[in-house]
C-alpha cells in the first residue's frame, strides 16, 4: 500500500486521508505516494496552535532562539543525504544540485543565527530634555508560507528560520507535488528544540491556501510561485488586511557582447540553462547575441556541447539533469517547443521524447536550443520553465536591453563582457532585480535578499536577509521620560519640539 503524507501540526505527524493526491518519481512515471490535502478545519487546527505557541515564543529570549537555529543547521548537514534524496525521489533533480539546493537554504539558516545581532534596534538619547527614544522590532504573530515545487528545501528555508528567529510562529503550505522535505525539516527543527506548534506544515491545495488567506489570526503571507498565483495571493491577503510578499515567476536573458570570452559563456550558459531541467526560477532561458558571428558561433559552439549532455535519474550523479515535474509539465514544455517552430523559429537542439535507458516512462525532454526567437513569439513572452535556451539576435547593446526592459519579468539577467563600461551601464540601468556579470545566476547569498522586479514580485520587500527580518517583524518606537522630582512641567498645548 502506498504511504499517504500527512500534516505536522503542534509537533505531531498527523494523518490524514479524507482528501488525497498522487505524488510521482518523475523519474519513473509512477505514483510513489499519497499526500493529503488538508481541510480548512486542519488548517485552523494548525494556526490554532502556532496561536497559542506565540504566546511563549515571543517572549523567548533571542539568544535562545537563535541557538534552535545552530542546532537545526548541524542536523540539517547531518541529515543532508536523507533530505537530497527526499528531493531527488520527488523532484528528480539529481543528488549533486539538490545539495546545492539544501546548502544555499542551510546558508539562510546560519544569517538567522545572526538574530541577536539583528534584531538590537536603535537607540537614541536625549532627543528631548531627559527623554530617549528607541525603536524595536517585534513579531507580527502567526505568519505563513506557500511554496513552489522547485526548491522543496530552499525555499522553505528562505522564509521560517527568519520568521521563527524573530519570534513569531509559522504555518508552512508546501507543494503539493513534493511536499516529503518540508515534514522532514519540520521534525529536525523538533529535534533541534523547537517548542511545539512554533513551526508547522499542512499538505494541501487552493482549499488551504485559501483558508490561510482568510483567517484574520494570520499576520503575514509569504509565497513563492507562479506570476499568475503571486498576484491572487498577493490581491487576496491584502485585501484580508495582511502583510505580503509574492515572488512570482522569471523570464531571464542573458547578452552576449561581442567582446566576450565565448569558450567561458557556453559553460556558463549551459549549466544556467538546463540545470535543475531549467525547473529554476534563476534559470537563464534566453542568450540575446549582440551581432550575427556572435550569435553564429554561440549556437555552434552550444549545440556541439549539448550532444554530450546527459539527461537521467537523480541517483545517478553522471546525469547532468534530471527530469521534469510532472507528465502535464512535460507536455506543456514540448508545446512551447512546437509553437515557437510553429512561429518561425529554428529548433536546433530538438529535446523532445527523451527516454533515457530504463526510465522511458519518467517525465523527461531532453536539452533543446532554439535559434531566431523574436519578441513576438509565445514562447519568448511566457515563462517555459524547462531545459530549453532560445536565442536572439540583436545588433546593439541597447536593442538588447530594450527587449529585456520591455518583457513583463525582471528576475534575473546576466551581461557577458569584458568591458567594464558597458557592465555599469548595463546594471545601472536594466529593469530587474537581481543583475550578474559574468554570473549566469546571480542568486544572491543569505545575507542579502532576493527579489526580482516587474512580474516577478508582488510586494515591497524581498525575500531573506535583511529584507527577511523587516518583514517578519514590525517597528515600534518607545519614547521614555522619567520625570525629575524637582521640576514641574504645565501644560503644553503646542506640537512638542526642542
Ligand atoms: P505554482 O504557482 O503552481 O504553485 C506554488 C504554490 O501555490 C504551491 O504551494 C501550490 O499549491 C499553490 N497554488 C497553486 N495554484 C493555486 C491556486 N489556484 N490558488 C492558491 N494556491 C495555489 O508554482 P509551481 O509550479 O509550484 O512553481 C514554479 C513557479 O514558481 C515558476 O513560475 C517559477 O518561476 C516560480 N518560482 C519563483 C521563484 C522566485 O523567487 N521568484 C522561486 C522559485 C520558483
Amino acid at each position: 500500500m502506498t504511504q499517504t503524507l500527512g500534516h505536522f501540526i503542534n509537533g505531531k505527524l498527523v494523518a490524514d486521508h479524507t482528501r488525497t493526491q498522487a505524488v510521482f518519481n518523475p523519474a519513473t512515471g509512477a505514483v510513489s505516494k499519497q499526500v493529503a490535502l488538508a481541510s480548512p478545519q486542519t488548517v485552523a487546527d494548525a494556526i490554532t496552535a502556532a496561536q497559542h505557541a506565540f504566546v511563549e515564543w515571543r517572549d523567548t529570549p533571542v539568544m535562545k532562539r537563535a541557538r534552535v537555529m545552530f542546532k537545526f543547521k548541524e542536523l540539517l548537514e547531518q541529515h543532508r543525504d536523507a533530505i537530497c534524496t527526499l528531493i531527488g525521489e520527488e523532484h528528480g533533480k539529481i543528488l549533486h544540485d539538490a545539495a546545492g539546493e539544501l546548502q544555499r537554504g542551510i546558508e539562510n539558516v546560519e544569517y538567522a543565527c545572526a538574530a541577536p545581532e539583528f534584531l538590537k534596534g536603535e537607540f537614541s538619547k536625549n532627543v528631548g530634555p531627559n527623554i530617549d527614544s528607541w525603536s524595536e522590532f517585534q513579531p507580527l504573530g502567526v505568519v505563513a508560507g506557500i511554496t513552489p515545487f522547485n526548491f522543496p528545501a530552499m525555499v522553505p528555508l528562505w522564509m521560517f528560520p527568519m520568521a521563527i528567529v524573530c519570534g513569531n510562529t509559522f504555518v508552512l503550505k508546501p507543494s503539493e507535488r513534493d511536499p516529503s522535505a518540508s515534514l522532514y525539516l519540520a521534525q529536525l527543527l523538533q529535534e533541534a528544540g523547537l517548542p511545539d506548534g512554533v513551526f508547522n506544515v499542512i499538505n494541501g491545495d487552493k482549499e488551504a491556501v485559501d483558508t490561510l488567506l482568510t483567517d484574520k489570526r494570520i499576520q503575514a503571507v509569504s509565497f513563492v510561485g507562479s506570476t499568475p498565483i503571486a498576484q491572487y495571493i498577493y490581491a487576496t491577503a491584502t485585501a484580508n488586511g495582511k502583510r505580503c510578499q509574492a515572488l512570482g515567476g522569471a523570464k531571464n536573458h542573458a547578452i552576449v557582447m561581442p567582446d566576450a570570452d565565448l569558450d567561458n559563456v557556453v559553460n556558463s550558459l549551459l549549466g544556467a540553462a538546463f540545470g535543475s531541467s531549467g525547473e529554476r526560477c534563476m534559470a537563464l532561458s534566453v542568450a540575446v547575441c549582440v551581432g550575427d558571428a556572435v550569435a553564429d558561433q554561440v549556437v555552434a559552439k552550444i549545440s556541439s556541447a549539448m550532444q554530450s549532455l546527459k539527461v537521467g535519474v537523480f541517483s545517478d550523479t553522471s546525469n547532468d539533469f534530471g527530469p521534469v515535474i510532472t507528465a502535464a509539465h512535460q507536455a506543456k514544455v514540448e508545446g512551447y517547443i512546437a509553437s515557437a517552430a510553429a512561429e518561425g523559429a529554428t529548433i536546433v537542439v530538438d529535446g523532445r521524447g527523451a527516454k533515457p535507458l530504463g526510465y522511458e516512462q519518467g517525465f523527461f525532454v531532453g536539452a533543446t536550443l532554439i535559434d531566431h526567437v523574436t519578441p513576438n513569439m509565445v514562447s519568448y513572452q511566457e515563462e517555459i520553465f524547462g531545459p530549453v535556451l532560445q536565442v536572439m539576435r540583436v545588433a546593439t547593446m541597447q536593442e538588447a536591453m530594450q527587449l529585456i526592459n520591455d518583457h513583463i519579468y525582471g528576475n534575473g539577467t546576466c551581461i557577458y563582457t569584458r568591458d567594464g563600461e558597458a557592465a555599469r551601464y548595463f546594471s545601472d540601468h536594466i529593469q530587474v532585480g537581481m543583475v550578474g556579470i559574468n554570473i549566469p545566476l546571480p542568486v544572491p547569498v543569505a545575507y542579502h535578499s532576493f527579489g526580482g522586479w516587474k512580474q516577478s514580485l508582488f510586494g515591497d520587500l524581498s525575500a531573506y536577509g535583511p529584507d527577511g527580518a523587516r518583514f517578519y517583524t514590525r517597528r515600534k518606537t518607545i519614547t521614555q521620560r522619567w520625570p525629575t522630582s524637582e521640576i514641574r512641567e504645565g501644560a503644553s498645548f503646542s506640537m512638542p519640539t526642542l
